[in-house]
């Protein structure tokens, strides 16, 4: 058991963005890290905020929202923060990003109703949602993660086997990602980014953006292991081995999940 590190994650607008349950990705790298003896606290970054707080922590983690709440939070990050945010991903943190914080993540997001609002722009990606009574990209959704150096690092961890994503998503809006952007995974089934083109999510330094909400971390631990280890080489240069976990329920509903949809794992 390590004690000497400890992590911070930085938690994108508690508040705001938390209708889709996405909370629990925050929770579940809390007590994996904490199993494993590393100290963690979570930083809740919202309008109150100042923007150099996010300069302090190691993890950042974006949960999912409805438009509106989406577009305050959009406005709010508009200038120094987004440069706090663009400064940690450059410098490798890793992150966890689901839905709707993947659309501020982009270009613009044009909403279901109203205006288009400027993203980010961190990463090459917009998304359109095609109006309120557009049909919503609703279900359980299964992807194989593809974006080259994430799958290997995956693939190495769980001993050969491929990364296989389970989740659910539930968005309107349609992500198509930019030639400078890299898919984080290939749909197996489900609508992924624009329910067209089979791209799911992006993959930008050691950003994970996604429309997989699940929570995604709880249905797949593996993920947290990998935010974890990351974070801890990029904040003190330390290959470290995490202790192997009971992750024997995880692994149930997954197996569970994955033969109701009629994949193979
Ligand atoms: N507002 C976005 C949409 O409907 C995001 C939804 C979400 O975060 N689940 O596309």
């Amino acid at each position: 058991m390590s004690t000497q590190h400890s992590l911070k994650i930085g938690w994108l607008y508690p508040q705001l963005m938390s209708t889709y349950g996405d909370r629990g990705n925050v929770i579940a790298l809390q007590q994996r890290a904490q199993w494993r003896g590393i100290a963690i606290e979570v930083v809740p970054y919202d309008q109150s905020t100042p923007p150099d707080v996010l300069d302090q922590v190691d993890i950042i983690a974006g949960g999912g929202a409805q438009d509106r709440q989406q577009e305050i939070v959009m406005r709010d990050l508009a200038g120094a923060k987004t440069e706090a945010i663009r400064r940690k991903l450059d410098a490798g943190a890793p992150g966890v990003f689901t839905c709707g914080s993947p659309q501020l993540l982009g270009k613009y997001y044009e909403p279901g109703q109203g205006e288009r609002i400027d993203g980010m722009g961190i990463i090459d990606l917009v998304s359109k949602h095609p109006g309120i009574d557009a049909p919503r990209c609703i279900g359980n959704v299964v992807f194989e993660v593809t974006a080259k150096r994430l799958a290997q690092e995956l693939t190495e961890m769980l001993g050969g086997q491929k990364p296989i994503i389970v989740g659910f998503e539930n968005h309107g809006g349609r992500t198509f990602l930019g030639e400078q952007a890299e898919a984080l995974g290939t749909v197996i089934k489900g609508f992924g980014n624009n329910a067209e083109d089979k791209t799911e999510g992006a993959f930008y330094h050691n950003a994970i953006a996604t429309y997989s909400h699940g929570p995604l971390i709880p249905k797949n631990p593996f993920i947290a292991d990998w935010m974890i280890k990351t974070a801890i080489k990029n904040k003190y240069g330390e290959d470290i081995q995490l202790s192997k976990l009971d992750d024997s329920l995880a692994d149930r509903a997954r197996a569970t999940m994955l033969d109701r949809l009629g994949v193979k794992d």
